[in-house]
């Protein structure tokens, strides 16, 4: 028989499930390690590094999902009440405890001609 090692890595998976039904609309890998043997007591774990970038991912994809969720509050021009269109995309900063990101939200538009 020939050489039966396995190697084998760690996948954090970050998944979005349907409340009622549990089942998964979306799945993104966030993070893939390589599992090796340490060297040293040093190569435990993940370095700090490691760890801020992984929370950085993390608050990402949480960030995502509640930005779509953010409503402006309005559905008709503050200034000419007439209905607004959506616009496209803006992105916004966010400074977590850890992180920096950069938030998607919508933008709206004025429908009126001469308003904009
Ligand atoms: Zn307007």
């Amino acid at each position: 028989m020939g050489n039966s090692i396995i190697d084998y890595e760690l996948r954090l998976v970050v998944e979005k499930v349907a409340v009622d039904s549990q089942s998964v609309v979306k799945r993104d890998t966030i993070k893939v390690y390589d599992v090796t043997a340490p060297e040293s007591i040093l190569d435990l774990g993940l370095q700090h590094e490691e760890q801020i970038s992984l929370i950085g991912k993390v608050q990402n994809a949480v960030i995502a999902e509640q930005a779509k969720l953010i409503d402006p509050g309005y559905s008709v021009c503050p200034k000419c009440e007439h209905k607004l269109k959506k616009n496209g995309h803006t992105k916004s900063n966010f400074h977590a405890v850890l992180s920096d990101h950069k938030t998607p939200i919508q933008k709206h538009q004025c429908t009126h001609p001469d308003c904009n």
